[in-house]
């Protein structure tokens, strides 16, 4: 399985997760065109696309998926906010609930982002073994060490020393975005032999930071772990077992 990065940041997400057959989508923030190019103009494969939430930055295209007759998937209140379109394929999951995909098996869970209904996937699928996708998060209020984790697409938004609460548009940037700190406390607390990668998501307007944030969670996951930083065009193999 290979897993593709269209946009991410509070510019635009989308990502792309490739199996031999099929494509799941995450995400409708990034134009539908871009899309179609990053899996190589594959559309018939696609099974659907996860939505987490309603911000712009996830949803702004949603329409232009339906209209291409994409399926997404989301959280009731999410899907209430987005204008439907007659015929088209948009559902609500019932969180907690398993859905199947094609051959990905899907469980929806809140995680807290500051009063917006937003959901986190685990997604299952026989070339990835389990992967678990939140992003715009304060905090996961679930812990997933039992499912054993191999793989984590996991926001990492700033870091905390870097932060002066007292800007004006603190609470608005920051609050309900998990930091560097968060996003290491979220892996070590779901830490198995079985984590293969952890790629960072949303990093803010400091990516420069990258760098450090891999260092910072290498030290965590160890060498054997694949850490990256998810920048537009990043395309990693995420598969179940390291061979
Ligand atoms: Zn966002
Ligand atoms: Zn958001």
């Amino acid at each position: 399985m290979k897993l593709k990065v269209i946009g991410s940041s509070s510019k635009g997400n989308g990502y792309a997760l490739i199996a031999e057959n099929e494509i799941l989508l995450l995400e409708c923030g990034c134009p539908f065109k871009e899309i179609k190019k990053a899996i190589d103009w594959q559309i018939l494969k696609i099974k659907g696309c996860l939505l987490t939430h309603g911000h712009s930055d996830h949803s702004k295209y949603t329409k232009d998926f339906l209209k291409a007759g994409i399926s997404v998937f989301t959280n009731e209140e999410t899907k209430q906010a987005i204008e439907d379109i007659t015929g088209a394929q948009f559902y609500s999951l019932p969180e907690f609930k398993a859905v199947r995909i094609g051959g990905f098996k899907v469980i929806p869970f809140y995680v807290p982002h500051n009063g917006t209904p937003n959901y986190g996937y685990l997604i299952e699928h026989k070339e990835v073994g389990r992967l678990l996708f939140t992003t715009d998060y304060e905090y996961i209020p679930y812990n997933f060490k039992k499912q054993q984790i191999q793989h984590f697409l996991i926001e990492a938004n700033y870091q905390e020393q870097f932060i002066d609460k007292d800007i004006p548009n603190y609470e608005h940037k920051l609050l309900g975005h998990a930091s560097m700190e968060t996003c290491i406390g979220a892996i070590k607390a779901n830490l198995t032999q079985n984590l293969r990668s952890v790629i960072m998501c949303h990093l803010g307007a400091g990516s420069s930071a990258g760098k450090y944030f891999i260092n910072e969670m290498q030290k965590i996951t160890g060498r054997n772990v694949n850490v990256d930083c998810a920048v537009p065009g990043l395309a990693v193999e995420i598969n179940k077992d390291p061979f």
